[in-house]
């Protein structure tokens, strides 16, 4: 028997539901609980020495289940212990109104495309991951199985099934074993459909070296990330019908966004690990010879390659992730510029600009670029940039100085401070640090 609830792992699930028809009504989920605190303080290796490590309320709990996958994904200096209790199955109960809780608030008030909603359905992935880790391979292995079945009722199914999976990037066609269009998860199944294809293996090892448990384990937890999603679009149309919105929900999404702000500014805008390249408007005089030549815009060859696969990288990690490099954690551009302000008033007119310069003008004889430009920054093939569609495609990082030898030599030529670096980017940060020290000694001379 398996130790876990399942509803620990799919708050969605009947048992899940259970425990919110339970609960009743949202009375008290702002009052002290000492149900939960207890629950949180008997969790082993928690960290309990100072209170704000120990949720008091249901508000309290949800708003740490938000900060647990922030801190751990941002802060290299994450403190594991203090959110332990998020992995203590004892907490379920709070657990399971905390994501209901989250869900609506963010449902309501930013509705689902938002970054928040964003954040919501990629904390639950995460969470569920590592409350898998926690248990035995067998126990992981069997609540896999049983999940799985509940949610899928047969072993073998068209890939078309996953149509809303593979459509919103959550699972891509490349982590699936497919047969004639289906899907197969089943190790038998494999062994039948595949052993004569198998020359010198044993198709039941390969089945366990390839795919097996993994495939499962992904299948399982993208699928309650898209349904967490589907509830959450579900919550917001049904929302648009109601007169007045809970204002304890509203409360717990205004502070759901107060930590995400919190965030963008300590770990997009410069935390702690990145405070000599910090976030900060464009600064021109500190540009490379090859991006100030792009932005005088290209009169010969190379004039697609230029601006798309060369200037929007690289203008747009300029302008929000300067570090990038130094930190090596990926980001998207909404976690560092949430309301893409940065991005329609200051960088895209840059790249819009350089184009415009060009030797014919990019986007007179080529509009459909302006399609690619938004890919390069992660916001999929699309004419117009929306949040809604950020993640399709990845934000392209700037090319390095090898590449631009390689593929636009017209644009490298050097100057002295080119020596020594390996990409456009780290010249920037350098030389911007030169900029600013030359800048402040000639405002006050009399101070150096
Ligand atoms: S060396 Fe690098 S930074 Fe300098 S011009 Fe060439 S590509 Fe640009």
């Amino acid at each position: 028997m398996i130790m876990v609830s399942v509803a620990f792992i799919n708050p969605l699930s009947d048992d899940g539901k259970q425990i919110v028809r339970e609960m009743g009504s949202l009375e008290g989920v702002s009052d002290i609980n000492e149900e939960l605190i207890d629950a949180v303080i008997q969790t082993k290796s928690q960290e309990i020495s100072d209170d704000d490590v120990v949720p008091q309320t249901y508000f309290d709990f949800a708003l740490r289940r938000i900060e647990w996958y922030i801190k751990k994904k941002n802060d290299k200096k994450f403190n594991y212990k203090k959110y332990t209790f998020l992995l203590n199955d004892n907490i379920l109960k709070f657990d399971v109104i905390a994501f209901y809780l989250l869900c609506q608030a963010i449902a309501i008030k930013f509705g689902p495309n938002s970054r928040e909603s964003r954040v919501m359905v990629e904390s639950q992935g995460e969470l569920i991951e590592n409350r898998l880790g926690e248990l035995s391979k067998a126990d992981r292995k069997d609540l896999v199985t049983l999940m799985l079945n509940s949610l899928i009722s047969y072993s073998s199914i068209k890939w078309t099934f996953f149509e809303d999976l593979l459509s919103s990037r959550k699972l891509n066609l490349q982590d699936l074993i497919l047969d004639n269009g289906e899907i197969i998860l089943d190790k038998e199944e494999f062994v039948e459909r595949f052993s004569d294809r198998i020359e010198h293996r044993d198709p039941g090892k390969m089945f366990d070296l390839m795919i097996g448990d993994r495939i499962k384990e992904l299948i399982l937890i993208r699928m309650i990330m898209q349904n967490t999603e589907n509830y959450m679009q579900t919550v917001h149309e049904k929302s648009g019908r109601e007169i007045e919105p809970n204002p304890v929900l509203l409360e717990l999404a205004d502070k759901v966004s107060d930590v995400l702000s919190a965030s963008a500014q300590s770990y997009g805008y410069g935390g702690s690990f990145a405070s000599d390249t910090k976030a900060s408007p464009l600064n021109p005089k500190a540009f490379p010879p090859c991006v100030k030549k792009v932005l005088e815009g290209m009169k010969s060859g190379g004039r697609n390659d230029a601006i798309i696969l060369f200037l929007t990288p690289f203008i747009s990690y300029a302008r929000l992730y300067p570090s990038v490099f130094s930190e090596n954690i990926s980001k998207r551009v909404s976690d560092v510029d949430p309301n893409l302000a940065a991005l329609q008033n200051e960088i895209l007119p840059m790249i819009f600009g350089a184009a415009d310069r060009c030797n014919p003008p990019l986007f007179e004889d080529q509009p459909q670029e302006k399609v690619n430009i938004n890919a390069k920054m992660g916001f999929g093939m699309h004419e117009t940039l929306e949040l809604k569609d950020e993640g399709e495609t990845i934000w392209y990082t700037p090319m390095s100085c090898e590449k631009v030898k390689i593929h636009l030599p017209s644009l490298c030529k050097p100057d002295a401070d080119c020596k020594k670096i390996g990409n456009p980017l780290t010249y920037y940060n350098r030389k911007k640090r030169m900029v600013k020290k030359e800048e402040s000694q000639n405002e006050s001379p009399n101070e150096s």
